[in-house]
């Protein structure tokens, strides 16, 4: 389980989360949504610990993220973070990207993390890709590996940030599939998107972000049917 308590976090004068109150079950997939700049990033970026908080509390599975006795390193282990752009080791291959971390973080032997990553990399559509380097991937393949890159932890949470922006219209399916795939099978995911048929379709509930505050939060069908906030509406009917 994921708590973020009244959560604020300010960079400078500017106060970016304005008090943020979310829980996310075991199990759950909540969709993020909002304007630019409302904030969605810098949340997730303070579920991992990769950001500060100036007021609050988020605790994952009890641990408090902010705590100063948390050992950061073994909590994001828990995490996996997916982003927007692929962020891979050019000079690997696909395999050696998503063995790298098993090997290097969690002592995995070479052949224990090439089964796992053969695993992963089959579940996303990559099996024939292992031996590629990602400079040979189209987008959508590179950000599946991505995905495999961060499942091969064993994460019991999911992060995505909006991992279908930057690619070809007719690849983001794919990458949605996998994301479907994830939560089908039970995977506990917070993703910020764009993607509005992805947010109803797949998610439980769906939040949306305006100006730092989580304007509204509902069961995904209930937030597209009826929004209740004004700035929610808006923003519906603008990417609609
Ligand atoms: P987008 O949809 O464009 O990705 P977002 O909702 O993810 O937007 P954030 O990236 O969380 O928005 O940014 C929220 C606000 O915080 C913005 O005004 C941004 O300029 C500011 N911000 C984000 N990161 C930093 C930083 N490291 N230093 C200063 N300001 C920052
Ligand atoms: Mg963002």
């Amino acid at each position: 389980m994921i708590e973020i308590k009244d959560v604020r976090k300010s960079f400078g004068p500017l106060e970016v989360l304005k008090g943020i109150d979310l829980t996310v079950q075991k199990g759950e997939v909540v969709s993020v949504i909002g304007g630019s700049g409302s904030g969605k990033s810098t949340l997730l970026t303070c579920i991992n610990g990769l950001e500060q908080i100036s007021h609050g509390s988020i605790l994952v599975d009890g641990i408090e993220v902010h705590a100063k006795s948390t050992d950061l390193n073994k909590l994001r282990r828990n995490i996996g973070i997916v982003f927007q752009q692929f962020n891979s080791f050019p000079h690997l291959t696909v395999l050696e990207n998503v063995t790298l971390a098993p090997r290097k973080v969690l002592g995995m032997s070479r052949e224990q993390a090439e089964e796992i990553a053969v695993k992963h990399l089959t579940h996303v559509g990559l099996a024939e890709k292992l031996l590629v380097y990602p400079g040979r991937l189209s987008g959508g393949q590179q950000q599946r590996m991505a995905i495999a890159r961060a499942l091969a932890m064993s994460p019991a949470y999911m992060l995505f940030d909006e991992v279908t922006s930057a690619l070809d219209p007719q690849l983001v399916g794919e990458v949605l599939d996998t994301l479907k795939l994830l939560a089908d099978e039970g995977m506990t995911m917070i993703c910020v998107t764009h993607e509005m048929g992805f947010a109803r379709d797949v998610s439980d509930r769906v939040a949306f972000f305006h100006q730092g505050v989580m304007a509204e939060i509902a069961p995904s069908k209930q937030f597209f049917d009826a929004p209740q906030h004004a700035e929610t509406q808006k923003f519906l009917s603008s990417v609609r």
